[in-house]
């Protein structure tokens, strides 16, 4: 018996010692998308020849004696908004169907330089606009705890893909939630770097002063170096910060240690009260003891203009949505219906291309951009955003990270959110820190109503992801057992 590779660390150790290659790795994964993938659907595309070349690359490494990287041989699923040359790259929409990008995404191109083996793209809401993988033109994917239930969303594919063991890491963009929600309704960890401190370049855009890109993992330090692959400058976005590095090793090893010694944790009032789940506010009252236990110091605060967050959001990412998918005309991606004329053939190609949630967004964000209501609503939209970090710069005045649940609930079942408000309602608590441009993460912490993984938060000023993977460690070191999803591949133990 080997020892189990049950997270990309082991993994990477593993293969880059040599006692395991890349590719027996990937098979050992292949396998398991092939007896479980259609009953979780989180893949769009399985990338098999891809990944098996990516493996035989890392392997011949080892065999030169060259360093494949810190994720040598490790399995990666990509959010199929993320471009990888050759490879179809959908965004879950019809109207980019048969889209082959000429090039990689930025963090494709560092997490396949660090050695890791892309698997596939997983399934999202269309173009990322939603929190359940319901407004997916492929279909749903379905929860490896209950297939019943949603994954979360948008990216639903990339969590679900990690709880069911398809892949021990993946990457998922997170413009109002969508790494941390599904990530808490999977079991898993997600996180939403600070704005700017990942490359956007390759990025589909949906709102693009709020897009971020993350990792989702099962275990905090995977998610750290996961992290630490992917940030860094890059030229080629012009929001990306400069100077900025992250390594984390160090902050993680505290928090697993379990010291927490001085960090000063505040509970945000207002997020902790009606419509969260009593199971879920459960969960994080434990939570904020575990953070005492370790020596921290937790107290109540309150963040007034997050009760305006969701408001907020629902007029500025529908603004720049309505922008960004101008480009989807026909002409330069994918699916066209022709027209009589040149305007027709627009319509028909959008009319047809965009699924219902996709059309809402651009019509209320034309609206919020009209000439006769751009100040009521998105010039109004922007000050709420000014007065959200004005009151997180108040907390974070005597606090280093802030505590929330991830989601107000565990995950639902199908159908359970289907008038838009509802659903919309499924990101409250996840919003506020797009809006500030602020890091934010959950960590699986226990489980609520039907033994369903609960998700709690740890959100940090900008560039604060130090402080909150330390206490972020902490927490999954004091986190109730919960297992394995039931509807998961078996762990890749023994493959040799
Ligand atoms: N669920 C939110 C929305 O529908 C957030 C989506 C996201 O973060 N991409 O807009």
């Amino acid at each position: 018996m080997s020892d189990p590779l049950d997270s990309a660390r082991a993994i990477a150790a593993a293969v880059r010692s040599g006692s395991v290659s890349a590719t027996e790795v990937l098979e050992a994964h292949l396998a398991g998308i092939a007896a479980h993938g259609d009953a979780i659907a989180a893949f769009n595309h399985v990338m098999v020849d891809e990944a098996r070349a990516a493996a035989a690359a890392v392997d011949a490494a080892v065999a030169r004696g060259d360093d494949p990287g810190p994720l040598a041989g490790v399995p990666i699923a990509l959010k199929d908004n993320l471009c990888t040359r050759g490879v179809p790259t959908t965004c879950s929409s019809k109207i980019l169907e048969g889209w082959r990008p000429p090039y990689d995404a930025t963090v494709v191109q560092r997490v396949l330089a660090a050695g890791a083996v892309p698997v596939g793209k997983t399934n999202l809401d269309e173009f990322a606009m939603g929190s359940s993988t319901e407004h997916s033109a492929f279909g749903p994917t379905r929860n490896p705890w209950d297939l019943e239930r949603v994954p979360g969303g948008s990216s639903g594919g990339s969590a679900a893909a990690v709880a069911a063991g398809f892949a021990p890491i993946a990457l998922g963009s997170d413009t109002g939630g969508s790494i941390r929600q599904p990530a808490s309704l999977c079991g898993v960890v997600g996180v939403k770097p600070t704005y700017g401190l990942v490359s956007r370049y390759g990025l589909v855009a949906f709102a693009s002063s709020l897009d971020q890109i993350g990792p989702f993992a099962t275990t905090v330090s995977d998610a750290a170096d996961l992290l630490g692959v992917i940030a860094g400058h890059d030229p080629l976005d012009s929001t990306s910060i400069p100077d900025a590095a992250a390594d984390l090793g160090p902050a993680v090893a505290a928090g697993r240690n379990g010291d927490l010694a001085g960090v000063r944790v505040g509970v945000i009032a207002e997020l902790d009260g009606d419509g969260i789940d009593a199971d879920v506010r459960a969960q994080l009252d434990a939570a904020a003891r575990a953070i005492e236990d370790a020596g921290g110091h937790v107290a109540t605060t309150s963040v007034p203009a997050v009760t305006y967050g969701l408001s907020a959001y629902y007029l500025i990412a529908p603004a720049e949505a309505s922008s960004n998918l101008a480009r989807y005309d026909g002409v330069r991606y994918g699916n066209r219906v022709e027209g009589a004329t040149t305007g027709e053939m627009m319509d028909a190609t959008r009319t047809a291309g965009f699924g219902d949630e996709v059309k809402r967004r651009i019509m209320l964000g034309t609206y919020a951009l009209s000439a006769g209501y751009y100040d009521a609503y998105y010039g109004k939209a922007q000050r709420v955003r000014t007065l959200m970090q004005r009151d997180f710069a108040e907390a974070y005045a005597s606090f280093d990270v802030l505590l929330a649940p991830t989601a107000p609930t565990v995950a639902f079942p199908f159908g359970a959110k289907d008038d838009p408000p509802t659903m919309y309602l499924s990101d409250v608590c996840t919003i506020p820190s797009n809006l500030a441009g602020h890091p934010a993460m959950s960590v699986p912490f226990g489980a609520g109503q039907d033994g369903l993984p609960v998700g709690v938060q740890v959100l940090a000023p900008t560039l604060g992801e130090s402080v909150m993977f330390r206490v972020a460690a902490a927490l999954e070191a004091a986190a109730p057992l919960v297992g394995r999803a039931p509807h998961a591949a078996p762990p890749i133990g023994g493959v040799r």
